[in-house]
């Protein structure tokens, strides 16, 4: 289970799977045989299915809106819910990583119809020389001479959900590529206190052996020139290339080193590096060109390609339709997006590092997330840029990474995709290229019907990643799902997944206004969200099915920040409004929650059993407090996770030895910041916030979510986000609705 998912089942905000089945199980004495009862006693049979399928489910790492699907079109319509599975391509990390299947010099067993790997879903025939496929109902034979039926009962890919399948020759168009991190660097003077972190942090992990011996690393850096890196090992010394227009474009290939070979040579380059530019340009202005150059460099190969971005881009705000307004809403042109059309097939995947200088242009840079399956890391305020671009670049270089990866998902008889929402280019029908993806990103898959009646009692569901391991392995990794289908619309109420389906309408409404022509839009994508709450609200009300979580949930998103910008200017504020739209793309639910409903916690009245670590070495949360301005009344200090920050908020009733005791002496008068927390590390609070925060931010995406210390009354920006997050109220001067107010409204 993931560890996210407990803190919200510790917390309350989720229900256990065991507590909803518990209360959802109806318990039906089935003694008059006619029709309606006839359809609550099979669906009985149905929700009990849920739970014996559990067992082999990768609930992990594939999360539906709802854990029953309809039998029917009329049905399916009727729900007025999106059907839609969240699936994390590589799975969430665990301890004892995935089992693998190895077939040896046999080729793998797979359905000949529609190419089903085996999983724990296919039935095995009386006389065991056959599987059935789930996926389309077809025959498989068991080759005798390789698989023994005694071995059937061990295998990991018919025991387990999740399993890794060792995959041969015919799976791959060229050897494994190596791991590969280029960097492109922007060394104008805005990047002047990165660069020595940066490249103290590489020289770090290359001298800790953090990358294995395949591994190749290459460098540009770019100003109002461009900087090309050899590091060819028979040199002393690294060579410099300074290009100017008037240079011939060097040989691709020529600028990717391996590690290994070069190393001393590329970590004397590293300690270089902050002071390799003294007097750092003011502006970069070659970025598009530098990255063309990275493209032709990067393309036999592929791998990571690590940007860092400051000076505005200036080919990215030249728009190529004067006419139409300028909103900063969508790409300005198509500049980026044709450079990407190369680098999917060159399996490069961005990850980029803004530190803002004026406006950015996120959303623009953004087309080199959507289409490479990248992400970004955008540094609004500049006090704590430092910080946090230290974590998030540690957190880049050391993730494991899936090369050239590609993926697609099957489903059994009846079922088809309806649309894809997430980062990732189609390579050729459903097969999608999403290279370089990580445990934490996500892409959802809405599917519908394909006729007017489901014909089997169950829709199953195989994905299937084929990847390079770092240590050039060629890999399948596949998640297998089992959800039965009900003939009952009220099951379906009872089974919903209440986060996984906010995270879903929002991810919809999103997608809409990402390809909305006008900023006005969101006023519609408001109207579909208000809508789609008020018709599942009002069949829950019909069919007696409580959803209190989701209107908490709604009402979040209805309170966010993207749904109520205007878009209309060269903004920080704009691009930051930008980078949360890009986020909210690959972000898993239990991550994506915290976005839109804060966490709070009362941190003066933990218990002595919270803030650490169980038996089984789970985290245990303290118990989560109403975001309501009563919980502030009460006094105290207290925490909130608002997803990418965190604010320590001081209420003014509070105990002062308490206080003095977290901060010190002077902590009425001081400035506090998260320095001042550990000052005295005797008190056991002080050790409790300082695992509670270390938790909260090594389970997010970006690994340093910054600490805000408020203290009621100040009337800082931190203040007011902390009212405005208390969202059971209504100091969200964009949306002026409390909890009560917003379930009347809904109706
Ligand atoms: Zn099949």
């Amino acid at each position: 289970m993931s560890v996210h998912r407990k803190i919200l089942e510790k917390s309350g905000r989720l229900e256990s799977l065991q507590q909803q089945q518990q209360q959802q199980i109806p318990n039906v004495q089935c003694q008059e045989i006619d029709q309606q009862k006839w359809l609550e006693k099979q669906d009985e049979e149905v929700v009990k299915n849920i739970e014996e399928y559990q067992q082999y489910n990768s609930i992990n790492n594939i999360r539906s809106t709802c854990r029953v699907f309809p039998r029917t079109k009329e049905m399916y319509m009727e729900a007025k819910i999106p059907f839609a599975v969240i699936i994390q391509p590589y799975g969430q990390s665990i301890k004892q990583g995935f089992p693998c299947v190895n077939y040896g010099s046999n080729p793998i067993m797979r359905c000949q119809n529609c190419r089903a790997y085996i999983n724990p879903f296919m039935e095995r025939m009386k006389d065991e020389e056959y599987l059935r496929c789930n996926i389309c109902t077809c025959m498989i034979k068991i080759p005798k001479n390789f698989l023994q039926p005694e071995d059937l009962d061990k295998r990991a890919d018919l025991c387990t959900g999740s399993y890794d399948i060792k995959a041969g020759q015919e799976y791959q168009m060229r050897p494994p590529m190596a791991p590969a991190y280029f960097f492109m660097i922007d060394v104008s003077s805005k990047s002047e206190g990165i660069l020595g972190i940066m490249g103290q942090i590489i020289k770090d992990m290359i001298v800790e052996d953090k990358f294995n011996e395949r591994t190749l690393f290459g460098f540009i850096t770019y100003d109002t020139n461009i900087h090309l890196y050899n590091f060819n090992s028979k040199l002393k010394q690294v060579q410099m290339y300074v290009l100017t227009d008037d240079n011939d474009m060097p040989t691709p290939g020529d600028y990717l080193f391996n590690l290994q070979e070069s190393k001393d040579i590329i970590v004397a380059f590293l300690n270089q590096l902050s002071v390799l530019f003294p007097k750092p340009k003011e502006k970069s202005t070659q970025f598009i060109a530098a990255l063309n150059l990275t493209q032709k460099i990067m393309q036999d190969n592929g791998g990571k390609l690590i940007i860092l971005t400051s000076y505005p881009i200036k080919e990215l705000n030249i728009t190529e339709n004067q006419k139409s307004p300028l909103n900063h809403f969508q790409p300005t042109n198509n500049i980026l997006k044709q450079i990407c059309e190369k680098m999917h097939l060159n399996y490069i995947c961005p990850s980029i590092f803004i530190v803002p200088a004026g406006f950015n242009n996120v959303g623009t840079l953004n087309q080199l997330v959507k289409y490479l399956n990248g992400d970004m890391f955008y540094y609004d305020d500049l006090t704590i840029c430092t910080q946090r671009f230290y974590y998030d670049f540690l957190g880049v270089l050391g993730k494991d990474y899936t090369w050239e990866s590609v993926f697609r998902i099957r489903l059994s008889i009846g079922w088809k995709i309806k649309c894809i929402y997430g980062n990732y280019t189609v390579k050729n029908a459903d097969l999608l290229n999403v290279t370089c993806t990580e445990d934490q990103k996500v892409l959802m898959y809405e599917l519908e019907l394909n006729q007017p009646r489901a014909p089997y009692d169950n829709l199953y569901i195989q994905t299937a990643l084929l990847y390079t391991s770092n240590n050039g392995e060629r890999r399948i990794r596949v998640h297998n799902i089992c959800i039965p289908i009900t003939n009952s619309i009220k099951t379906i109420y009872s089974q919903i997944d209440q986060p996984c389906l906010a995270i879903s309408l929002y991810k919809i409404a999103l997608s809409q206004l990402n390809i909305a022509k006008d900023v006005k839009d969101c006023i519609q994508t408001k109207d579909f969200l208000i809508a789609a709450t008020r018709s599942i609200s009002n069949n829950c009300k019909l069919f007696k099915e409580p959803l209190d979580s989701l209107h908490s949930y709604m009402l979040g998103i209805m309170k966010s920040q993207i749904l109520h910008y205007n878009f209309d200017q060269l903004s920080v504020l704009t691009d930051y409004i930008n980078y949360q739209r890009s986020i909210y793309q690959y972000l898993n639910v239990d991550e994506l929650v915290t976005y839109i409903v804060p966490q709070l916690y009362n941190i003066s009245d933990l218990k002595e059993q919270e803030c650490i670590y169980d038996d089984s070495g789970y985290f245990i949360y303290p118990q989560s407090i109403s975001l309501v301005l009563e919980e502030v009344s009460n006094g105290g200090l207290l925490l909130m996770d608002c997803g990418n920050y965190l604010i320590l908020f001081i209420c003014k009733i509070h105990d002062e030895n308490q206080m003095a005791d977290i901060f010190g002496k002077h902590y009425q008068n001081m400035n506090l910041v998260e320095d001042n927390l550990y000052s005295n590390s005797q008190n056991p609070i002080n050790d409790k916030l300082y695992y509670l925060l270390n938790e909260l931010r090594n389970n997010k995406y970006t690994k340093y979510a910054p600490l805000y210390i408020v203290k009621q009354g100040s009337k800082t920006r931190w203040e007011e986000l902390f009212f405005q997050n208390l969202i059971y109220d209504d100091f969200n001067k964009n949306y002026r609705m409390g909890y009560n107010q917003f379930v009347q409204y809904i109706g």
